[in-house]
């Protein structure tokens, strides 16, 4: 069973900065992880191709430093990576996001499963996931909780929903994308460690996978943030003082002004 693993790199913060001018993350100074739901994509990526046999492709879009975080995967245990990098992918939104990936996936070809995370901690729209298996025209199930087999060419998984989970099959190639509750990551082996550190990690530009100019990057993105702000606190916060009892009193004698 041969697995693209989509990943992205995002800002390891909770704490983001918003450059007020451009409207865009301010990534400098800020240490960079792998978007935690990516690697639930990896692990799960990992457990197929030891359970069917194949081969686990991780692909990134994203900056020259985002090879660090490819690398990373290979310690986890994916045979390889590839960087998706050119100054054409800057400032893409999802649909141009969506288009590179899936330009790359057509290179890789000969794949049966595209395994994204469920969305992103910064740009959080999980919009990526359907956005690559609608430009590759193939199916896709989102929030999988459980992939529970795979056989010539469906795959039949457990979904989250609301109240329980759906069981849904779907014909292969297919896309998913994955929650937290699928599976809990390894760790970095020894042996994955001195594999991730002398692996080769090609980098594709827009000419080496097909992305026409006017599809990827500001020109190829139809939608612009416009505005991003903080929201205002519009009321105070107050903190009681004394023992518990006479905590509790104030509190009691407030609720019964609001009465
Ligand atoms: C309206 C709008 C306008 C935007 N404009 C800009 C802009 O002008 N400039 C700018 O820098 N950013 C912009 N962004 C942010 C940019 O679109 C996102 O960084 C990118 O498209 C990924 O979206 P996301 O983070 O919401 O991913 P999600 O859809 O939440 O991610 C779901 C999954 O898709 C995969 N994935 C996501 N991104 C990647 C990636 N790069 N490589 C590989 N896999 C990936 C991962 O598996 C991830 O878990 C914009 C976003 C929106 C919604």
């Amino acid at each position: 069973m041969n697995i693209i693993v989509c990943i992205k790199q995002v800002p390891g913060t909770t704490e983001i900065k918003i450059d007020p001018k451009t409207n865009t993350l301010v990534r400098e100074g800020v240490k960079s992880i792998i978007n935690p739901f990516d690697c639930y994509a990896v692990e799960e990526g990992v457990r197929l191709r030891e359970r069917y046999g194949g081969k686990v492709t991780v692909i990134t879009m994203g900056p020259p430093q985002a090879e660090e975080a490819l690398r990373e995967t290979i310690s986890l245990g994916a045979d390889e990576a590839i960087l998706l990098s050119d100054r054409a992918f800057a400032g893409s939104d999802t649909w141009a996001t969506s288009y590179v990936l899936s330009r790359a996936a057509a290179k890789i070809a000969n794949y049966d499963l595209i395994i994204c995370g469920k969305q992103t901690l910064d740009g959080d729209t999980a919009q990526v996931g359907p956005g690559v298996s609608e430009m590759l025209k193939i199916p896709f199930i989102a929030y999988v909780s459980k992939v529970e087999e795979t056989k010539d060419k469906y795959i039949r998984v457990q979904r989250m929903v609301e109240e329980g989970y759906e069981v849904i099959e779907a014909t292969l190639p297919a896309v998913i994308t994955v929650v937290k509750e699928i599976n809990v990551p390894r760790l970095p082996s020894l042996r994955g460690t001195m594999k991730s550190k002398s692996a080769k990690i090609p980098v594709w530009n827009a000419a080496e996978i097909g992305v026409e100019a006017d599809r990827a990057g500001i020109p190829g993105s139809p939608t612009r943030v416009v505005k991003i702000f903080y929201p205002k606190r519009t009321h105070k916060s107050e903190i009681f003082q004394g023992t518990v009892e006479e905590q509790v009193s104030q509190l009691a004698e407030r609720l019964e002004k609001i009465v």
